[in-house]
């Protein structure tokens, strides 16, 4: 049997049209433009390439973008007073300071100055509560997107045995709490967890966020599971030339999957989608509209 692949750009590409008819209906009915402001510091390219998809897609959606962009030896207060200035701009509903941010910067204590209605990665220590206690939360975006997808595949996840490999804040932890919403049954594996190959195949849903280059082999992974690989891992090829590839051994797991999800064209068209839908839903929170159709 080959696993079905599942389609992340598609599926990516039909959340964005959906979110542009629910924001072109918003800017109709009650005159609110749902609006992103990306924060860059410094220069680093594949920041500046995250921004300038963010910026793309966002403008493509009928949203509005407003970059600021501040050079690398901007300080620590330089930063929030751009922060604050954007939680007060009634224009702006949505915030993202790209990370990581330059060394000297503290991450956590920007990411908690941003106002958690305005807080569309769903990092601040706010939204993480709310998710961990079960309350309705602006939910970060890549985990968002991993539930989407496993749930192109499973009308519900209720009862599924699901295991999360790696615990970051970013990935790994707001899983749980949003598979735990879903009724799935959980185990979050990380670099200290004993026997993984085999937790792993006990497991219907796999969701792997390591970031070591093909980790999760076909011999992990029960018959007919479904695996969604978060993982962006760039590797050295002999001709000199680079590929990125998952956390998942990915032929080899699609011959023994029964969907699975590929690295690129999976998680990572998510993100940015999910982004989007966050930001609409935050636009209808602070305006009072009601949930959005997305
Ligand atoms: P982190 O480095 O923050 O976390 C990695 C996690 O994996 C840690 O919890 C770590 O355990 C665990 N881990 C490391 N080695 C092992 C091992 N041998 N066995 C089991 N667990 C292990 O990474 P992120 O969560 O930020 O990202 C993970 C991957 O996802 C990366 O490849 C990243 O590029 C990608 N990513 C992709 C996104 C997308 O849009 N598709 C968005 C965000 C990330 P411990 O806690 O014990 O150290």
């Amino acid at each position: 049997m080959v696993a079905k692949v599942i389609d992340g750009k598609v599926i990516a590409a039909d959340l964005r049209a959906r979110v542009a008819v629910d924001a072109a209906r918003i800017k109709r009915e009650h005159g609110v433009t749902p609006g992103l402001a990306a924060v860059l510091v410094g220069s680093d390219p594949a920041s500046q390439v995250y921004v300038r998809s963010k910026v793309k897609q966002t403008e493509a959606a009928g949203m509005a973008s407003f970059e600021h962009l501040l050079p690398v030896n901007a300080s620590q207060a330089e930063l929030l007073a751009v922060v604050e200035k954007l939680n007060r701009d009634p224009l702006v509903h949505g915030i993202l300071v790209q990370l990581p941010l330059p060394a000297g910067l503290d991450p956590q204590a920007i990411v908690a100055a941003i106002d958690p209605a305005k807080d569309v990665d769903g990092l601040s220590p706010v939204n993480a509560g709310r998710i961990a206690n079960g309350l309705p939360a602006l939910t970060p975006c890549t985990p968002l997107g991993c539930i989407i997808l496993a749930k192109t595949v499973h009308a519900s996840l209720e009862g599924m045995n699901a295991i999360i490999i790696g615990r970051s804040n970013l990935v790994g932890r707001p899983l749980v709490q949003l598979l735990l919403n879903e009724n799935a049954t959980v185990t979050i594996a990380h670099s200290r967890t004993r026997d993984l190959a085999s937790m792993c195949a006990r497991a219907d849903l796999v969701l792997a966020a390591v970031g070591k280059p093909e980790m999760v082999k076909a011999n992990w992974i029960k018959p007919g599971a479904t695996v969604i690989d978060v993982g962006i891992n760039r590797i050295a090829l002999a001709d000199g030339k680079t590929r990125l590839v998952g956390d998942v051994a990915y032929n080899e797991v699609l011959e023994v999957a029964g969907a699975v999800t590929p690295v690129p064209g999976g998680v990572g068209q998510m993100t940015v989608a999910c982004l989007l839908v966050n930001t609409l839903r935050a636009a209808c929170a602070i305006h009072a509209l009601g949930q959005p159709a997305v």
